[in-house]
């Protein structure tokens, strides 16, 4: 049962299903009939194998016609359980013929509703309180059933026997028998109902034929529903004959007027996808459907999109910006979908990163466009971009063929991997052609499947650039680029500024690196630039790179910046390893001045000193890969930077990218806190790049933390890096009303790392005195830093506070972000004690923290040294609880987020041991190999192997949730697979760390001690040095008074690689500065 492969390429092509499903939601039975027409597409078949799973079939009457003549076919029927496969034999070894239709029909099949799991049938129930029937004021709770289907990827077959690959598409015509006093909705409208139903209180529903689709889109909901409908949607073609878009919204009963705001995010989104693609939304309704249970966040059948009720619904009384953002996002994603994954759909599994990938990208542009003050483009990074480079690492893009690998590859990966591709190429080849590209391949295959490289194929036919290389260099690596680049040359007569630039990998590029690097160029380097910025000669570029090395390379659509202009100097695909280009500012300019046909005039070139000419590469973080400058051509972008010449966007890429070198050993942690120093002391409040400097200062401190002598001078470091911000936004907020939720949220970020790291103490005791008012007065909402900060440095009576608060605390909410301050507690006796805390309660009381909100809620533990140490024993000691609660990713996700930041061997050791070794298991469980394999225990020796039922068995009496379901049946090993994978990733990187720290150790405590900066004294903290800013000589302390005034006058310096957009309205694609 583990293995169930797909029956890809039998030749047998589905035209049509005629689908009957009688429903009993009370008894959880369902029944029905599936009328099948298809032909053969290969001579001497001789078998039809459908997908059938958890059914039980008559398997008389199923029954096979020809349909030309209605000769009605002898044939055999099998059925085999193991492959969940439906074999139906032509008597006598005879064979099918050939393009010839054929009905299959089987009258009677019957199956259950399942309450076990979201997939194929399922029902959930949800208890309504309403008010009883005479108008008294006594309530009482009802018990309302929904039935609801989750197809994808592959449980339509749990439904009816079907061909159920999404490679085939045929049409269907669905009727379902249901309870009179119930609401059914498909994907298709209602045709027709028949009311009284053999008198037995059922309603039969007919729906419209839907158009061609694949199984996996096919869905219906059955219950009793609220919804509103929105104006009608105009078509892009009035003229067309089509009528207007029927767009509803459902709920459970008394919510629709919270779903306002996702359908007017739809009503927007169907406007702007249609204008986008040039081609009309191609069904007549559309229905967003919020459902109590759904195994994804929201799934995009085919005009009737499902969502968990908070992915889609809003109650705007207590709703914060990010919620509203979340929805925005949740709507645009699934609709960009109803054509890029319906219209038109993949062929196979292993493509599913492209169709995520396009309406993962899209989510962001057009939440852009209908919502534009959310700056969503900013999340991009903080979400996508950053986890990008994170899962780059471990995982490599695979050919999914069998359907357990098929659901690794539904990870968050593939939506980050795909949206930064999408994104990069957008960027590179620009609006009109990527928007060509995509109308071409939409009108090409509407109505079909296609693979990713048949959408790859139509960029490249648009653009003529090497696209399917490209991105096949992209999706066959582990590990993601690192451009180095160096001045070598620059000819003062001519203006040309010779740049060498060299890939490597960033997994293996730093030990190459630690031999000298040969200033010479070597001779095989091919001079690239006659193919700088000019589409003509990518053709010649294309076949240069097919003779070209080997496949070791990426191709890399370099971008390049400088101050010479607003906009784009250079653009050009690197494929080789090592590459010189020449860059003359003046001939390069003219051609990108002819290729801009919007504003040719407009923008005339400036005439400035070329000698302070900066180079910016991989405009606005385009791509997904790293820049490594040598360092006069760092120095002059920090130039840059102070003089704020650049925007948001670049100022993130140049400190993320400085950050992960340092770490990933190409340049020293010096480097990057010489860049913060420098570059960033008076950045501007937003969130995008403060958000990233503080985590990278956190994780640094995780580092630095294993030696005391560094970690005290770090820790002044952190409060004189600061000081500036601290006096821009302060401990408090002066006007709430005006105050951004990012700069709040800033605020947060500022407060914990000077009041954690920074041990400022007048934060501290700010801190103490906000949580006695907590524990006064109820109704102030409980900010988590406060209760950090105090647990962070709590004695005896601090932490029985805030034991206290969160006892007391009546909202849910304030307690969990209580119990997250606590867990920053560092003494190891209160760490046991808030450990014990959080489990004593889970067992005892139904308002304490859930299982799945530990990981968030323990993050503070993973921040401390002495917070590790405990919560790694306390979460090897509870493997086998957490192994039955908890699903494959997100043990996954609990080991990478709690491992990540031990930093000696030892440690490094102890991972391994645990996870990778199983005599760990042994010691650790008393389990004794001799021992009759009678108890559970037992078997976990022998097999290292239970199944999730086994495993209940085991933890029955410590289980207090219900367990997380998996809808695969087989074997499950003690330890995951991905969690052995991510702890091997972990053990290295603990290594890599623990050399980093021994490496950079003198480096740093130079720094520290230099004159770089000055710590005033001991006892120094960013109050006190705020105060005597003024007097104090900081570095660049000139800018740094009019950085905050000048913040709204910064030149927008959007690059001109997309000013050539035409009609369709993405705005600001690249980046808006969001300092305005
Ligand atoms: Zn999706």
């Amino acid at each position: 049962m583990s293995s169930r492969r797909l029956s890809r390429s039998q030749n047998i092509i589905p035209i049509h299903y005629d689908v009957h499903l009688t429903t009993d939601l009370d008894s959880g039975q369902f029944c029905g009939s599936v009328k099948i027409d298809l032909i053969i597409k290969q001579h001497d078949q001789t078998c039809i194998k459908l997908d059938a799973s958890h059914l039980i079939i008559d398997l008389s009457s199923i029954s096979l016609i020809l349909i030309s003549s209605l000769t009605k076919l002898e044939c055999t029927v099998e059925t085999n359980d193991l492959n969940e496969i439906l074999e139906i034999r032509l008597l006598n070894e005879k064979t099918f013929s050939f393009d010839i239709p054929y009905r299959l029909i089987i009258n009677s099949f019957s199956g259950h509703i399942t309450t076990q799991n979201q997939i194929g049938f399922y029902r959930s129930t949800v208890e309504i309180l309403s008010y009883n029937d005479n108008n008294s004021n006594e309530t009482c709770v009802i018990k309302k059933h929904y039935g609801i289907t989750q197809m994808s990827p592959t449980h339509c077959r749990r439904v009816f026997p079907c061909f159920d690959e999404p490679s085939l598409r045929a049409t269907f015509d669905l009727t379902l028998d249901i309870p009179r006093h119930l609401q059914a909705l498909s994907n298709m409208p209602q045709l027709y109902s028949q009311d009284n139903l053999l008198n037995s209180g059922t309603k039969r529903i007919h729906f419209q034929r839907t158009p061609s689709m694949p199984t996996f889109l096919l869905c219906f909901v059955i219950g009793e529903f609220d919804m509103i409908k929105a104006e009608p949607v105009e078509r892009l073609n009035k003229d067309n004959g089509l009528s207007p878009i029927e767009l509803t919204a459902y709920t459970l009963p008394g919510r629709k007027h919270e779903a306002t705001f996702a359908l007017n995010c739809a009503h927007k989104a169907l406007h702007y996808y249609a204008d986008l693609f040039q081609i009309d939304y191609p069904m007549s309704k559309l229905d967003l459907v919020a459902v109590p249970d759904l195994f994804y966040p929201a799934m995009e059948d085919w005009a009737l999109i499902l969502f968990k009720e908070e992915e889609m619904l809003i109650n705007e009384d207590h709703a914060v910006s990010i919620q509203y953002r979340n929805v925005c996002q949740s709507v645009t994603h699934e609709i960009a979908h109803q054509w890029f994954g319906n219209l038109v759909s993949i062929h196979w599994w292993n493509d599913v990163y492209v169709v995520e990938g396009f309406a993962k990208w899209f989510e962001y542009l057009a939440t852009d466009y209908i919502v534009p003050e959310y700056n969503v483009f900013s999340e991009f990074f903080s979400t996508q971009f950053v986890r990008y480079f994170d899962y780059c690492i471990n995982i490599l893009h695979n050919e999914a063929d069998d359907i357990d690998e098929k659901d690794f590859s539904f990870e968050g990966f593939i939506y980050s991997k795909g949206s930064c591709l999408m994104r990069m190429l957008h960027l590179f080849v620009g609006q009109t052609d990527f928007l060509d590209s995509i109308r071409l391949y939409l009108q090409r295959y509407s109505y079909r499947t296609a693979t990713a490289i048949d959408f790859w194929a139509c960029v490249e036919e648009i653009t003529k650039l090497p696209i399917k290389k490209l991105v096949h260099s992209w999706c066959t690596k582990k590990s993601y680029p690192v451009v180095q680049v160096k001045m070598i040359g620059y000819d003062e007569t001519t203006g040309t500024y010779d740049l060498e630039l060299k890939q490597m990998s960033f997994c293996r590029g730093h030990d190459q690196e630690k031999k000298p690097i040969d200033k010479k160029i070597s001779c095989h380097c091919i001079k690239t630039s006659d193919l700088i910025c000019d589409t003509k000669h990518n053709i010649d570029l294309y076949q240069s790179i097919d003779n070209n090395d080997n496949d070791e390379n990426w191709i890399i659509p370099i971008t390049i910046l400088n101050n010479q202009s607003n906009y784009c100097l250079t653009k050009y695909l690197m494929t080789k390893n090592q590459e010189i280009i020449h860059i003359n500012i003046n001939s390069s300019l003219s051609i990108e001045e002819q290729n801009n046909d919007n504003e040719p005039l407009i923008k005339k070139r400036r005439c400035l000193l070329l000698t302070s000419n900066y180079f910016k590469l991989n405009i606005c973080s385009g791509g997904p890969y790293r820049v490594f400058y040598s360092s006069d051509m760092l120095e002059k972008l920090i130039q840059a930077i102070i003089k704020q010449e650049l925007n948001i966007f670049d100022r993130f890429n140049l400190e993320n990218d400085m950050y992960a070198l340092s770490m990933g050993g190409f340049t020293s942690l010096v480097d990057y806190l010489h860049l913060l120093l420098n570059a960033y002391m008076n950045e501007l409040d937003d969130e995008l790049v403060w958000k990233d400097i503080e985590s990278n200062i956190i994780r640094i401190g995780t580092l630095l933390e294993y030696d005391k002598q560094l970690y005290d001078f770090y820790r002044k470091f952190v409060i004189f890096f600061h000081q500036n911000l601290y006096q821009r936004i302060g401990l408090i907020s002066n006007n709430n009303e005006d105050e951004s939720v990012a700069r709040s949220r800033l605020r947060c970020f500022l407060l914990v790392i000077l009041g954690t790291i920074g041990y400022d103490p007048t934060i501290i005791s700010n801190a103490r005195e906000q949580l006695l008012i907590y524990l006064n007065d109820p109704s102030v909402t409980v900010l988590w830093p406060i209760c950090a900060i105090v647990a962070h440095h709590a004695s005896e009576s601090d932490l029985n506070n805030l034991f206290k608060l969160w006892e007391q605390c009546p909202r849910r909410d304030d307690r969990l972000r209580c119990a997250y301050g606590l867990s920053y507690v560092q003494e190891s006796s209160q760490i046991e004690r808030v450990l014990n805390l959080f489990t004593i309660n889970n067992s005892t009381n139904n308002n304490s923290i859930r299982l799945h909100e530990r990981i968030e809620c323990y993050k503070g533990f993973c921040l401390s040294k002495q917070g590790r140490y405990y919560y790694q024993r306390y979460i090897e000691d509870n493997w086998l609880l957490l192994r039955t609660n908890y699903n494959d990713e997100y043990l996954e996700a609990l080991i990478r987020e709690t491992f990540g930041y031990f930093s000696t061997k030892d440690e490094a050791l102890r991972i391994e041991e645990f996870f990778l070794s199983y005599e760990t298991f042994e010691q650790k469980y008393k389990i004794n190999f001799k021992e009759t394999p009678s108890t559970p225990c037992t078997r976990i020796a022998v097999h290292l192997c239970l199944d999730d039922n086994e495993l209940l068995t085991i933890n029955k009496n410590n289980l207090s949730s219900p367990p997380i379901y998996n809808h695969h049946h087989h074997h499950h090993s003690i330890i995951p697979n991905k969690v052995k994978e991510v702890a091997s990733i972990i053990a290295h990187t603990t290594r890599t760390r623990a050399a980093l720290l021994e490496r950079d150790h003198d480096d740093l405590l130079a720094f520290f001690q230099s004159d770089s900066f000055s710590i005033s004294s001991p006892t120094s903290n960013a109050s006190s040095q705020i105060l005597s800013i003024n007097t104090t000589n900081i570095i660049s302390s000139s800018s740094s008074i009019t950085t905050t005034t000048s913040g709204n006058k910064r030149k927008r310096r959007v690059s001109s690689l997309n000013t050539s957009s035409s009609s369709p309205p993405v705005r600001n694609l690249l980046a808006s500065d969001t300092s305005a």
